[in-house]
Formats: C-alpha cells, structure tokens, sequence
C-alpha cells in the first residue's frame, strides 16, 4: 500500500516536471547529472521491503525514460541504464545499512527519544553512503570513457547535489507522511512541481537566453529572435536590418591590460549597445569581441544613421577599468567596424543570407582601415517599401 501511494506521487511528479527535466538534461555539463527522482526512491527504501525499494528505482527510471524524452534522446539508452544501475547500487548499499541500524526496519525513525536520533543518524548514513556510492560509480564511468577530461570538468556543477541532499531530505518526509498520512503526500508533490515550474524554469530560459559575461542575447536565442522578425517582415512587407559589429585591434587591449580589462571592455560596449537600440530592437553577443544587432522596421537611411551613431558613442567611450592587479586604467579610443544588410534585398531572401552579407560587409569595413560603417547598398532595391519608425 505504501509502495502504491509513492508510486502514483512518483509518477504525477514526473509527469507534472518533465518539461524542466527535459531542459536541464538538455543543458547538462560533464559532471554527473542529477535529478529529483531520489525523492521518490529514497522514501521507498525507507518504509517498503527491498524489492519494491528496488522496483521503485526502476520504475522512476524506466517512467522517466520514457515520459522526459517521448521522441528523441540526448542520452543514450545505455547510459539511462548505467545511470539506473547505480542508483540500485548504492539502494542496495542503502538497504544494507538500514536493516542493520534502525530500530524497526523498513520503517521511519521512532517518535521517542534517544532512539529517533539514533534512526535519523542511520538514515543519514544511508542516504550519504548511497550518494557516494552513486558518484563514484559515475565518476570512474566518466573517467574510463574520456581519460582526458579536466578535473575541474568533472565537477563543474558539483554545487547541484545539494539537490541530491534535498531529494533525501524530501524522501524522508515523504515516506513518513505515507506511513501516517498518506493523503498528505500530495503537499509534497505539489511544493515540488511548484518548486521547479516557479523556480527552476524561469531560471533556465533566462540562462538559455542571455550571453553571461554581457547581459545581451546569446546566438541562439538571438537567431530565433531574427527568424521571427525576418517572418513578420515577410509578411508585412516592412524592411529589416542586421548589423555586425566586430571591435578593432581588441587583442592589444588584452595584450595591454589583461582579459579582466577586456571583458570590462566588453560589458561597456554591450552597455552602451543596449543604450543606443530600441526597445524593440534585438543585441546579441556573437561570440568574443563580436556583437549583432537585429534592426526590424528600418529603411536604408534609418541604418545608415542607426550604424553611424552606434561607431561614433563606441568610439567616444570612456571605460574605467581595473586590471588583475587592482591598478585602476582608463580604455578610451576604442573603435569598431561595422557591416549592415537590410532585407529585403535582392539576393536576401533568408536569415543565413542576411547575416553573410553583413559579415562580407564588415570584412570590407576591416579591409578600408576600420572604425567605419559599410552597408551591403547595392543590394537593397530602389523601392524597399520601408516604413519609418514610431
Ligand atoms: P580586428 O580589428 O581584426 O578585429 O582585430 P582583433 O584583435 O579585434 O581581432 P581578433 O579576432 O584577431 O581577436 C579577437 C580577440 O578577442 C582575441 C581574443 O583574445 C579576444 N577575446 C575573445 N573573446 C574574449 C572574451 O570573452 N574576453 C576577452 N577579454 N577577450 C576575448
Ligand atoms: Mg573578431
Ligand atoms: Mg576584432
């Protein structure tokens, strides 16, 4: 009955989170990915005989599996499996630990004193002893696979079994509240799915959108952006421009003063960006010292004055900098080139179009000296049928 109640929790739950799942899976690092299916598991173990404990692991896992990805999978079947196996390595570990200590097993710790604090340090055994025999497991997995992987790699999201650690905690409430108030469960499926969905996803399309070190939009949300506005262009038959900024000699700003110095620099230039667009007007950073611009509803002479003023304010930039070494700096006279192409145009019809022939114009801007603006003109036909901004 108990194994039945956190099924139905079990599965509710990853029904109700999967889309967050989906994304973090998506976004994962190297490291060992986690997840919070150990909520459901690690209460298993606690009040259910050790075969439903083991077919709870299984069934999260194989619900999962088949509910997170429905059609296509970043991760191999044999990895889920591998993942799944020890996770029921460290359960049997768990099982392990649990009949020897607690005071009736399965079962959660007693109401009384001392005896409930001795239960409550064996199930804290359990839970880090099942932890660790899990990280180890995928650890060396990771390690046999690509011996060349850095350290530092493989714990670059270490700070996410903290989440692990709340899963057991969550377990331990869960499996209580199941042995005496089942009902009650519900209030813990609703915390976390209310949790993720609140939380967690807002979190991830707002990293997924933005370039860290500039606050602009990074590449990928930045061409989705692009192909909606180059659609509605379409369809409204306004015009459209994409500007690529490239800043000039940037490598003698980091030979100078340092990369400190130079991503300051950056964050100056995707400021002043941001400050020289409209609201409706799309940044994004491009990738080093290279930034885009998506103009919608501009004609030639909007761009042309739009790309002038955006060079001149970045070449008038006063940047207060400091370097590694504390030493306060001042990077002025910093200069950019930049290519722009409008849409439509006669060989424009797309998106990748667009962007190669601004980037074929700022080539030519870098090739004429720099700090100067080039527009792919003789591209743009005589009667764009542009509208003017509000
Ligand atoms: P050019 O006028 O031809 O564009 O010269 P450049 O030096 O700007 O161009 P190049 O592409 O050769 O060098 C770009 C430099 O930008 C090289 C790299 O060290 C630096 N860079 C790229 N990304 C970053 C970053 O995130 N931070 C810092 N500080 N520097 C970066
Ligand atoms: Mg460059
Ligand atoms: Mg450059």
């Amino acid at each position: 009955m108990h194994f039945a109640f956190l099924a139905v929790a079990a599965l509710v739950y990853i029904e109700l989170t999967r889309s967050i799942e989906r994304q973090r899976e998506f976004v994962a690092g190297t490291g060992p990915y986690l997840d919070t299916k150990s909520v459901w598991s690690f209460a298993a173990v606690l009040i259910c005989p050790p075969i439903l404990a083991t077919g709870m692991v299984v069934l999260t896992y194989a619900v999962a599996w088949l509910r997170v990805w429905p059609r296509q999978r970043p991760v191999p079947l044999y990895r889920w499996t591998f993942s799944c196996s020890t996770v029921l390595c460290g359960t049997q570990a768990a099982v392990a630990v649990l009949a020897l200590g607690m005071s009736q097993y399965p079962g959660v710790p007693q109401n009384s004193l001392p005896t409930g604090l001795v239960d409550l340090a064996v199930v804290a055994g359990a839970a880090a002893l099942r932890w660790m025999i899990n990280c180890a497991l995928v650890l060396a997995a990771i390690l046999i696979s690509s011996p060349k992987i850095k350290p530092s790699q493989l714990f670059e999201n270490f700070s996410e079994h903290w989440l692990e650690a709340g899963a057991f905690g969550l377990g331990l409430v869960a499996a209580a509240l199941v042995v005496r108030d089942s009902v009650v469960l519900a209030g813990v499926v609703i915390a976390l799915v209310a949790m993720h969905r609140g939380v967690l996803l807002a979190q991830f399309r707002r990293a997924a959108r933005t370039d860290a070190k500039t606050g602009l939009y990074s590449p990928e949300w930045w061409h989705q952006m692009a192909q909606r506005a180059l659609e509605r262009a379409e369809v409204r038959g306004t015009g459209m421009a994409v500007l690529m900024l490239d800043l000039d000699h940037f490598k003698v700003i980091n030979d100078t003063y340092g990369h400190i110095v130079g991503d300051q620099v950056l964050r100056a230039v995707a400021q002043e960006l941001a400050a020289e667009t409209r609201d409706y007007d799309t940044a994004g950073r491009f990738g080093g010292e290279e930034f885009i611009v998506l103009l919608p509803e501009v004609d030639a002479e909007n761009v042309r004055g739009i790309s002038e003023r955006i060079r001149r304010r970045i070449h008038g930039l006063v940047i207060p900098a400091r370097t590694e070494e504390g030493e306060a700096v001042t990077i002025n006279d910093l200069t950019v080139s930049i290519g722009a192409a409008m849409y439509p145009s006669a060989e424009i019809g797309t998106l990748e179009e667009l962007l190669q022939a601004a980037d074929s114009v700022l080539y030519k801007a870098k090739n004429n000296g720099r700090d100067q603006v080039h527009l792919a003109t003789s591209r743009i036909p005589a009667q764009p049928g542009p509208t003017e901004p509000a």
